[in-house]
């Protein structure tokens, strides 16, 4: 599957990033408590396939539980257009529904939701993996 460059951000503009990823993207829903609220969709990158363009003086970082995740937030506008997750802490999780149009030629979201709720039961081992290495 060939990549390509998707660009995105928060709902304001502050916020800017690009990825390298499919052009057709599979991406998952997540039941924790915190995922489950905000309706975000992962989309798992590896740390060299994400730049920030711009924004990173208008980022809040939210944490709970372990405080590995780091919860990106724009403090103007709200949106969560990416962040570090718990299951990739040398990654991070773009929301998908924060990528611009044009780029993405198919998204399709998992049958089965990660199950952020159980989270010793989804990995046990503590982490994921990178779906395209
Ligand atoms: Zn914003």
């Amino acid at each position: 599957m060939d990549s390509v460059k998707h660009t995105g951000g928060c709902h304001c503009g502050r916020v800017r990033f690009e990825i390298v990823a499919p052009a057709e993207l599979c991406v998952s829903e997540c039941n924790c408590s915190m995922c489950s609220k905000a309706g975000y969709l992962h989309l798992i990158v590896p740390a060299d396939h994400f730049t920030l363009l711009s924004g990173r003086e208008a980022l809040s970082t939210y944490t709970f539980n372990t405080g590995t995740a780091q919860h990106h937030f724009c403090s103007v506008c709200g949106v969560k257009s990416f962040y570090v997750p718990r299951s990739h802490p040398d990654g991070f999780s773009v929301n998908a529904r924060c990528l611009d149009e044009g780029t993405v030629e198919e998204l399709t979201i998992a049958a089965e939701p990660f199950n952020g709720r159980e989270w010793e039961k989804q990995l046990p081992d503590g982490r994921g993996s990178f779906p395209d290495r």
